[in-house]
């Protein structure tokens, strides 16, 4: 006879109650404590003593008060960047890189805390978010190893002279982060800046700010200087705005909608700021009929369903060729019904609520246009009644759509999959390039010379063939048209935190023109 598992291990309901337990006296002490920001090593209220309400979209309780930004905390925030930026710049590479590793320790050290508090200020499945914490201290172990060839360069010698060329830090940044798995996309952001000697002014989303007030605490016990890392609260068209605005930043990295960044371009257009944009996407995933149809299959629900929905890499637009489209597409419509929706801290949960009131309204308005525009239902459709009563929605699957149609084009961020049929290869191209963005394409083929015709011919920052998307941090992240400016990873991070400069040292051997000589 088999034996019973261990009390709390694998034990859904023991799990459940176990992230519960967990998260208690956090919630308690969140909302205790409120959320300031961190400006110049303190944390602090806001300078007019404003406050806004974090809610959880399980159920709607308050979490807690937020400082709210003023044009005077991010002031405060900036110059405090500006003065810890020269002593941040100069110190040795490799007491930069044991101080990002201290920060990675410390997250990992509250990696179960970081993911609870993610699921209830997000309402992100339990399931993804216990490896969010990992990937984020990972983010900073990456970065923290590259510190050391962070301002290396090329010599390009001429026949005269050695031409050397160097990276030094561009200086204080702002980064402006979304609400979608807030902390890891943070560290993304921020762990790359530091370890190219910039300070940062951290602008976090309003939807979702306690995770970022808990890596700020954590960065300042890892022992940052202070002013390194600021952690300023507070809604975009203030807090952000005036960031983006500001003299003493030299850049700012952005991940969020595309009407976001386009803003943010005119805003940091009097100061000439370098802007790094990841934005949004409505990415195609093409199955040909000779693919791996059960692996193909795992992965276009996987890029979907996960995370809500609420993922800038989601395979959003389901290409699949004519002749395998209906047995696909009933496997597929199988799969979608029996996904779990539920309460973001039970394990077995595979979709919890979506962020907020306003985001569930959004995706659950295409519906209507669905319709409307003609295309079929053939799974969901309508708002999911889940413990709590929170913004649950049934995961959606929309069939017999045309390239042209709404649901076809635009960005619904969240469970919501539009199948769209083809007839052949040069058909697939042209569906999948005709949207206005540009992030990552999926392809599955059992043809590889297909599979490389594909990858060139779409229009898009990251492809993967017969893959979903598996995030390898030297390789470069980004996108292409309306989804954004720049590439994140690697050494591309350091293109954009770094400025290249030229050195010349001539052998002392070339002629020197003489003006003015008798
Ligand atoms: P959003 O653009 O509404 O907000 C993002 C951030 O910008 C928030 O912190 C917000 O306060 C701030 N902001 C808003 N207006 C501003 C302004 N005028 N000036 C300065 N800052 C301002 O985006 P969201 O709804 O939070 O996030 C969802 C979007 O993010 C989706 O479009 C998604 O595709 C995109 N996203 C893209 C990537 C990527 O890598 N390409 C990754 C994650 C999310």
């Amino acid at each position: 006879m088999a034996e019973a598992a261990p009390a709390g291990t694998n034990d859904p309901a023991s799990a459940f109650q176990a992230n519960q337990e967990r998260a208690a006296p956090l919630l308690k002490r969140l909302n205790a404590d409120g959320i300031g920001h961190l400006i110049d090593g303190e944390i602090v209220p806001s300078s007019s003593g404003d406050v806004f309400e974090t809610h959880s979209p399980i159920d709607n309780t308050v979490l807690a008060q937020v400082s709210r930004g003023t044009i005077e905390d991010i002031d405060r925030a900036a110059q405090a960047a500006k003065r810890a930026f020269p002593a941040w710049r100069d110190m040795p590479a490799p007491a930069r890189r044991k101080l990002l590793h201290r920060v990675a320790d410390a997250i990992e050290a509250r990696a179960d805390d970081i993911a609870v508090l993610e699921c209830i200020d997000t309402g992100q499945a339990h399931r993804f978010m216990a490896k969010a914490a990992i990937r984020a201290a990972e983010n900073f172990r990456f970065f923290a190893d590259k510190c050391t060839e962070a301002r290396d360069g090329l010599n390009t010698p001429s026949d005269e002279h050695w031409n050397v060329s160097t990276r030094v830090p561009i200086g204080p940044v702002g980064v402006i982060t979304p609400w979608n798995t807030p902390f890891m996309l943070s560290t993304w952001k921020i762990a790359p800046a530091l370890a190219a000697g910039c300070t940062v002014v951290h602008k976090p989303a309003e939807w979702s700010p306690v995770t970022a007030d808990l890596l700020s605490q954590l960065c300042r016990q890892a022992g940052l200087p202070d002013g390194v890392l600021n952690t300023v609260h507070g809604f975009g068209e203030e807090a952000g705005k005036t960031l983006t605005e500001h003299p003493a930043i030299k850049a700012i990295a952005f991940v969020g909608e595309t009407a976001t960044g386009a803003a943010i371009m005119a805003q940091g257009a009097p100061t000439l700021k370098r802007v790094h944009f990841e934005l949004g996407g409505k990415n195609p995933v093409i199955v040909f009929d000779d693919a791996d149809l059960d692996r193909a299959l795992d992965a276009v629900v996987f890029m979907i369903y996960s995370l809500n929905g609420e993922r800038c890499t989601s395979s959003s637009r389901l290409l699949i060729q004519q002749s395998i489209a209906d047995t696909f597409i009933d496997r597929l419509a199988a799969r979608v019904r029996a996904l779990k929706v539920g309460h973001p801290l039970d394990p077995a949960t595979e979709i919890g609520p979506l962020i907020h009131q306003r985001h569930l309204d959004k995706v659950c308005s295409y519906f209507d246009i669905a319709r409307q525009d003609g295309a079929t239902i053939a799974v969901g459709g309508a708002r999911h009644h889940g413990p709590g009563g929170g913004h649950y929605v049934q995961p959606t699957l929309v069939t017999g759509a045309r390239s042209d149609m709404q649901v076809a084009q635009e960005e619904v961020f969240g469970p919501f999959l539009t199948v769209i049929p083809f007839r052949d290869e040069a058909d697939a191209i042209r569906i999948a390039n005709d949207v206005r963005y540009g992030l990552a394409g999926y392809v599955w083929t059992a043809d590889i010379g297909r599979a490389l015709r594909v990858a060139d011919a779409l229009e898009a920052g990251m492809i993967w063939l017969n893959s979903e998307n598996v995030r390898h941090l030297p390789t470069p992240f980004g996108g292409m048209k309306q989804s954004g400016i720049g590439r994140d990873g690697g050494d591309y991070s350091f293109e954009f935190y770094m400025e290249t400069k030229h050195v010349s040292l001539a052998r002392g051997t070339h002629k020197i023109q003489r003006l003015g000589a008798v």
